[in-house]
């Protein structure tokens, strides 16, 4: 088959790879398209390392077509399908809790197991039997199924914020996953979102997306604008959806007491910052992180998917055939894109 494979750092190549080969109870899949997440640029570009093997195939953001249903009678040929691409192990601690997200035994395609930036994908037989496979109708698009896995993140973290009906919500960066916060929120009933974001054309793309206001934080101060809109309370949520360290103690800074904060986004390796920390001290503020997705949380994306809940085709604004996977990848890279979808050729 024809695949992008990884070689390397900085290294993404269109070329021949081998066929995957199947286990019992794998499922083959014909990829129908798949799109560029922020995380395969960072692996691509050596920020993240790990899970990560050279030569591999990334991209686990997909929608598919079932070529060999590895004898799962729940499958059939040329039905389609969507996969959650995280594989919890459903017996430790973690998963036992219900927080599959962090599995100790967490093992994900487009990382561990080769991913999505090719003709054919193969499932193995553990995420079938783990109920991460999802049959899909064949009139939502496939390129808006493959958005069900960073919709279903954003999930997550919106869920350790809880947005209530009328709250105020910061959303701090505007960039695929900033967007899908702010269509989230809406959809959950905040009042007001606000978002920060320095690039133009992303500010308008949060407005479209449904934000009531943007702030460009070169030319005011985000923290003095949301208290101001605020009657100098703050807002009730803070999300960091871009890995900008000072944006942490900005979103420290700009929430109410008894705020809620998400940081959202991952920041470097190692990376340390300078938090306000009487401020999260005195106004007893809930601060969380959140890591990946749920089968749950993915469902839940794929119901706002293809019920028309949620509108995410404004959202692509770039397609590729998978043999320009190298514009592709420079266009989710520029800045210019939103969203980048891969479509079968
Ligand atoms: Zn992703
Ligand atoms: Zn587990």
């Amino acid at each position: 088959m024809k695949a992008a494979v990884l070689t390397a750092v900085d290294n993404i190549i269109y070329t021949a790879a081998p066929d995957p080969v199947l286990q019992k109870g794998d499922l083959l899949l014909r990829v129908k398209a798949a799109t560029v997440c922020g995380t395969d640029i960072r692996i691509l570009r050596g920020r993240k390392t790990a899970g990560i093997r050279y030569p591999s195939i990334i991209g686990h953001e997909f929608a598919g077509e079932v070529v060999d249903a590895g004898g799962h009678s729940q499958f059939k040929v040329g039905q389609s399908v969507a996969v959650c691409p995280a594989f919890a192990c459903g017996h430790c601690d973690l998963c036992k809790a219900g927080a599959e997200n962090l599995c100790s035994n967490l093992v994900a395609m487009g990382y561990e197991i080769d991913g999505a930036f090719a003709e054919y994908v193969r499932i193995p037989t553990q995420g079938v039997a783990s109920g991460n496979v999802f049959a899909v109708p064949e009139r939502t698009p496939p390129e808006l199924i493959a958005l069900a896995e960073p919709l279903a993140c954003v999930i997550n973290g919106q869920e350790q914020v809880n947005i209530k009906p009328g709250d105020t919500v910061v959303v701090l960066g505007a960039g695929p996953i900033g967007i899908l916060h702010v269509k989230l929120a809406k959809l959950a009933g905040a009042a007001r979102v606000i978002v920060s974001q320095r690039s133009a054309l992303r500010r308008d793309a949060a407005l479209a997306a449904g934000a009531d206001m943007v702030i460009d934080p070169v030319a005011e101060d985000t923290v003095e604008r949301v208290k101001l809109e605020t009657g100098g309370h703050g807002a009730d949520v803070a999300i960091c959806a871009i890995g900008v360290l000072s944006l942490a103690n900005d979103a420290i800074r700009m929430v109410r007491p008894r705020g809620r904060v998400n940081l959202f986004a991952g920041f470097v390796p190692g990376a340390m910052a300078e938090l306000d920390v009487n401020a999260i001290h005195y106004k007893e503020l809930a601060v969380t992180g959140a890591f990946g997705l749920t089968r749950a949380q993915y469902k839940r994306a794929l119901d706002l998917i293809t019920s028309g809940q949620i509108e995410l085709s404004s959202m692509l604004t770039h397609r590729f055939p998978l043999h320009d996977i190298a514009k592709a990848v420079s266009a989710a890279e520029s800045g210019a894109a939103i969203k980048v979808a891969i479509t079968a050729a």
